[in-house]
């Protein structure tokens, strides 16, 4: 495996080419405003009068309605959320965009699934920051990137690749890493990512913690601080050092329980319901569930959701934050 870095990629493939960006949310407006900085023609392609279009009006980016933004474009990077994508391609993009343009996404949710089938003549390509927008932006203003996957799943024009690559490049994917992978692997791996540990593993072992040390009679704001809180701090060291650096940080005490208790936690059984959660992503019997949820109004995630919004360790944990100035700026950690 290959981590291609800025030496290794060159930008001529998208030199002179337009690029638009469809939709300015977190990722629609990190790599806008740094294709532009990165010296490229970047318009980006937005509703008037929503939010994206204040933003981007504010932050200087050429704006256009999207079905404009689309006609003129070499490169079209669709950047709305995964569930608008099938009617932007649709409308927006299949009628008007130009022949041998590229289309680019930041997960491969709507080709894997089938949900965009794109024209023969167009380069169909991933670059997915492994990270929220505002971090590509951050990381990119101060000379470095996030890391980021590419992809290529047509190529119609043979140059497809290399208009991945210094598109990748151009929002500060090669400064932090640049890895080839498919859309099948980046679609399948994220969403078992932020399901089986990042956002759904974790907030079930937070509160599956929290709801252990309460229902035994210890104070909900103490459970709180060892089961939430700290999280962070572990987190912190794991994301700068790995779990190497996180038993060199902690008690003799804690790595003796570390090693000794977690296994206990996280089970043979376990580790079924992840293969379970995989295989449901892989047959794309969670992509049907999600479109189906979709097409009825959402309601059973609004309900899920609302759940974890009025979880009583949310009503603890915010009564606690409010004393801790520091947590008032989410980027000054
Ligand atoms: P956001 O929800 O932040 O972006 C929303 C933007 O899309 C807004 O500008 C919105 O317009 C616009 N939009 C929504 N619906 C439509 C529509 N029907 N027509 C035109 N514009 C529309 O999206 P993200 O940046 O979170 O996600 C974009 C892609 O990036 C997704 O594929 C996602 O999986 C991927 N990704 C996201 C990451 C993240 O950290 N968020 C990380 C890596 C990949 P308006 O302002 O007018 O409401
Ligand atoms: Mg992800
Ligand atoms: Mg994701």
């Amino acid at each position: 495996m290959k981590v291609y870095s800025n030496d290794d990629v060159r930008s001529d493939a998208l030199q002179d080419q337009r690029i638009a960006i469809i939709g300015y949310g977190s990722q629609g407006r990190a790599h806008a405003q740094n294709l532009r900085d990165s010296g490229f023609d970047v318009v980006t392609g937005v509703r008037k009068g929503g939010k994206g279009w204040t933003n981007a009006r504010a932050d200087k980016i050429e704006t256009a309605e999207p079905t404009e933004a689309v006609k003129g474009a070499d490169l079209i990077a669709i950047l709305t959320p995964d569930m608008a994508q099938e009617a932007v391609w649709k409308e927006t993009i299949a009628p008007h965009a130009k022949e041998g343009s590229a289309l680019l996404f930041a997960h491969g949710f709507s080709i894997h699934y089938g949900r965009v089938q794109p024209r023969a003549d167009m380069d169909v390509v991933l670059v997915a920051p492994k990270g929220p927008g505002d971090l590509v932006r951050r990381e990119f203003i101060r000379g470095r990137g996030v890391p980021a996957l590419f992809a290529v799943k047509q190529d119609a024009t043979e140059t497809a690749r290399a208009r991945a690559m210094a598109y990748a490049k151009g929002i500060g994917g090669a400064a932090g890493g640049l890895i080839e992978t498919t859309f099948a692997e980046e679609t399948e791996t994220d969403l078992f990512g932020e399901q089986a540990v990042l956002c759904g593993g974790a907030k079930e072992l937070v509160k599956a913690g929290y709801q252990t040390l309460v229902d035994a009679g210890y104070q909900p704001e103490v459970a709180y601080f060892e089961c939430m809180h700290e999280l962070k701090l572990i987190v912190d060291l794991f994301y700068e050092g790995g779990i190497s650096k996180m038993h060199d940080f902690i008690s003799e005490t804690a790595k003796y329980g570390a090693v000794a208790s977690g296994p206990r936690i996280i089970t043979e059984e376990t580790r079924e319901r992840m293969r379970e959660v995989l295989r449901d992503i892989q047959s794309g019997n969670f992509a049907r569930d999600w479109i189906l949820e979709n097409q009825a109004g959402k309601p059973r995630y609004t309900a899920m959701l609302n759940a974890d919004r009025n979880h009583p360790i949310e009503k603890t944990g915010a009564a606690l934050r409010e004393r801790m100035a520091w947590l008032k700026s989410p980027t000054n950690a």
